[in-house]
């Protein structure tokens, strides 16, 4: 596979995509390192399409809520937490 990781932004197939870290910070504060991993690996938010429509973890900073959605969904359409938006 020809990509290569860089702390902000990485290439794919030639294609230059802007990770999560890069293109939406505050959600790095909600990244669930804990439960984002791939066997012994843990997932960043550096390493990840900032568009991607994986399904990851997260925290809420405010309630401590963990949930999962797609990156996709918080990014694109803007989603939070689903506990906060109840109330
Ligand atoms: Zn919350």
């Amino acid at each position: 596979m020809n990509w290569w990781v860089s702390n902000s932004s990485f290439c794919i197939w030639g294609e230059f995509i802007e990770s999560l870290a890069e293109h939406n910070p505050e959600l790095v504060c909600e990244w669930d390192y804990g439960r984002n991993t791939v066997g012994v690996m843990i997932k960043r938010p550096e390493n990840v399409a900032w568009n991607s429509d994986e399904i990851v973890g997260w925290t809420c900073t405010k309630c401590f809520h963990r949930w999962e959605d797609s990156i996709k969904n918080r990014t694109k359409k803007g989603k939070g937490c689903p506990k906060c938006k109840k109330k």
